[in-house]
């Protein structure tokens, strides 16, 4: 089990915390604070660690309770760096890593349609290739990043087949004329965070801006969605802790017919089912991430995990929320924003029932 504390001011953490708190150009003291991209190579300008660092900054921000901005960082370090570290040229590499780094470039990677987001074979939106460009044209929605990012990794058909085959994954700088930012979608939770519709009329890019292979994105995702599942799981376990800890403090302190609310049995049952639950979390989730360490991750863990550690976060705030009585349910209670932040953890990053389909089939 974690044990987590307030990162002390000054350090990296820290820094981070402050500069959250104070919600000053975050992107770039992020990456000042040298918190952005962790697992990329110095040659790119990063640290140079390996997915164990991405992982302490992702449990650091959701224990802290910074589940909004976190989870739109962990869009552009988590996910994105890593399409672009497995599948980019040296050149696209050199482009765009440094200013991911930085914090001078911020990535999305968009993918959900409004008629599609678990079945991406559905995808519509179309890429046209006409001499050494392509012409992009459709709509995505839920966008994280949407309304911010510099760059986005496009999942569209290149190819005339309605099925996975025809997909291609393509670098679109936001700069390019036909591209246009819809709204900032309100939500049930993560209310600072950027969940965008995009449009893209025709938007032109040079035909070396595909990512990989043409026509390859469904292998390309299968290889890097256990890597976002884990980094979602990762969340929640963190999250979850935080839920559990602070409920453990409340309930010491809180008094109903004369006695603290921690001594009633029901109270001591349910809390030590949720540290059973957390613990065994814990040991299967640092598994899967030693797992995707040594390049052995396979889909079936990653979507256990995420399916498991979504699912016990959702248990997890809703019975410490029940804890807290009526001062659970006002927003000015810290386990009200992390019951509402919590739902969408069972859906984003490939829902409960995807995550069953794929293990099932693995039975
Ligand atoms: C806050 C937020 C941030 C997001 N960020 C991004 C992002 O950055 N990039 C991006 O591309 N997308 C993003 N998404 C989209 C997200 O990945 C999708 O919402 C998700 O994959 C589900 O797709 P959908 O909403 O279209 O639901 P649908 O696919 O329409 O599913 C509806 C319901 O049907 C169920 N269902 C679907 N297929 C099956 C099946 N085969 N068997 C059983 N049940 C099934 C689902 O589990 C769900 O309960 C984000 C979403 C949210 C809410």
């Amino acid at each position: 089990m974690r044990s987590f504390a307030i990162p002390p001011a000054g350090s990296p953490c820290g820094r981070l915390r402050q500069t959250l708190s104070a919600g000053n150009r975050p992107w770039k003291r992020r990456g000042e604070t040298g918190l952005l991209c962790a697992q990329t190579p110095e040659r790119y300008g990063g640290p140079g660690g390996d997915f164990r660092l991405n992982a302490i900054v992702i449990e650091e921000l959701w224990y802290a309770g910074f589940s909004g901005p976190a989870a739109n960082f962990s869009v552009h370090s988590d996910v994105c760096c890593g399409y672009l570290l497995k599948f980019g040229t040296e050149d696209q590499k050199r482009h765009w890593l440094p200013r991911m780094v930085a914090g001078d470039a911020v990535c999305a990677i968009a993918m959900t349609e409004p008629g599609t987001g678990s079945d991406l074979k559905g995808i519509r939106m179309r890429a046209e290739r006409g001499g050494n460009e392509y012409m992009i044209s459709g709509q995505k929605t839920f966008i994280s990043n949407g309304q911010l990012c510099d760059l986005i990794i496009v999942v569209a058909r290149t190819g005339g087949s309605d099925k996975g085959s025809g997909l291609s994954l393509i670098l679109v700088d936001t700069n390019r004329p036909g591209f246009r930012r819809g709204r900032n979608l309100e939500k049930l939770g993560h209310l600072s965070a950027d969940t965008s519709e995009l449009f893209f009329d025709g938007v032109r890019v040079p035909a070396t801006n595909i990512l990989g292979a043409e026509g390859h994105a469904m292998s390309m995702l299968m290889s890097e969605l256990p890597q976002e599942r884990l980094t979602i799981a990762l969340q929640s376990m963190a999250s979850a802790q935080k839920a559990f800890d602070i409920t453990v403090a409340y309930v010491r302190q809180r008094k109903a017919f004369g006695t603290a609310i921690a001594a009633m049995q029901n109270t001591r049952f349910k809390l030590a089912d949720l540290k059973a639950d957390l613990a065994v979390g814990w040991a299967f989730i640092d598994q899967c991430l030693g797992q995707l360490v040594s390049g052995t991750l396979s889909t079936y863990d990653a979507s256990t995990a995420k399916l498991w550690a979504t699912e016990m976060h959702g248990r997890v705030v809703d019975q410490c929320l029940q804890f807290f009585g009526g001062y659970g349910f006002m927003r000015e209670y810290e386990i009200c924003r992390l019951y509402a932040d919590a739902r969408v953890q069972r859906i984003y990053g490939g829902t409960s029932e995807i995550m069953r389909e794929l293990i099932s089939r693995d039975l």
